[in-house]
């Protein structure tokens, strides 16, 4: 937790013999990498920084690489097994008397707790907390390889909420999509606290699954359809991908670095399937001129799969 102060980034980076070194920074840190290049360059590293948008640990700078012995990301924890990247996660504390606040949504069901990777550290506390209040709390221990803390979750992966005998779920983070996500990945009763601001609320997917029906209806009759693979290096999804063109007559995949509303227009295709980051298609949609479905919402529109089956999209 180097940006925090805690970790021996220098002492790791000097044992693996790293003269040149890149780093990475998600949209929300990118303001320290200043102070970082000053405190690397001040142990003898030369430093380049990578000035592109990053948003997760799927989007890796990997072309620095030519320039540089070592990347550094920043923020998250790998989404796959990468030598020349080292993960530098970023903690944000707060004090786990706050889940009180969450107390009176849960009942006396066995509960899972599941936080984002910037809490993850705290997990041993809130359970502790939770106990201590009575609450019979369960954390799913490592969760999946690309959520490797316990009790972890990402925006493309709820593993760590899946827990045997569980069906009632606290969200220890902030913003909407993820315990949205995980109720309708795990048909659990979730309950989502945002421990910063305190607020505590339960939530469930019902509005997330009207809109998207809206965007399929409007999906229907599409003749060219579009199926997104990204580049990015932890979103390839090309064999996925290869298993959907099949299902439309008129389906061609079509490789994008970055997936903007400008570019979907240019190709003009009627529809699009996303493959690339699973949340494109959730968050973004108001954005985009045309329908993005999901993988397994152009499945039901094929015909492939009942409605009453609906999942949502993990990269698993
Ligand atoms: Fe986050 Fe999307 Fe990347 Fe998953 S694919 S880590 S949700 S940015």
């Amino acid at each position: 937790m180097w940006l925090n102060g805690t970790s021996d980034l220098i002492g790791v980076l000097k044992q693996r013999g790293a003269k040149r070194v890149a780093l990475q920074f998600p949209e929300g840190l990118k303001r320290k990498a200043a102070s970082c290049t000053r405190t690397l360059r001040e142990a003898g590293f030369e430093v380049i920084i990578s000035g592109d948008p990053c948003y997760g640990a799927c989007d890796l700078a990997l072309g620095a690489l030519e320039y540089a012995d070592v990347l550094v990301h920043f923020g998250h924890t790998p989404v796959d097994d990468r030598p020349q990247v080292i993960f530098e996660p970023y903690e944000i504390g707060f004090d786990c008397a706050v889940l009180e606040k969450a107390l009176p949504f849960l009942s006396g069901k066995p509960t899972g707790l599941v936080t984002t990777v910037q809490h993850a550290h705290l997990i041993p506390a809130m359970e502790e907390f939770l106990h201590r209040k009575g609450i019979d709390v369960r954390v799913c221990g490592g969760g999946s390889g690309r959520t490797p803390c316990r009790g972890q979750v990402l925006g493309c992966s709820f593993t760590a909420a899946r827990i045997e005998g569980v069906d009632q779920v606290l969200f220890v983070g902030t913003g909407h999509f993820h315990p949205v996500g995980i109720a309708i990945s795990t048909g659990a009763r979730v309950i989502a606290l945002d421990p910063l601001t305190g607020t505590a609320e339960e939530v469930n997917g019902d509005a997330l699954l009207r809109r998207r029906f809206a965007v399929m209806e409007k999906a229907k009759g599409a003749t060219g359809v579009g199926i997104i693979v990204s580049s990015k290096s932890g979103q390839q999804r090309m064999d996925l991908a290869r298993r959907l063109v099949p299902l439309h007559p008129g389906a061609v995949i079509v490789l994008m670095q970055e997936v903007s509303p400008a570019e979907l227009l240019n190709l003009g295709f009627a529809c699009y399937v996303n493959t690339a980051c699973p949340r494109l298609a959730y968050d973004d949609q108001v954005r985009f001129p045309v329908p993005v479905l999901s993988p397994q919402e152009f499945e039901i529109l094929c015909g492939k799969r009942s409605w009453e089956e609906y999942a949502i999209d993990e990269i698993l």
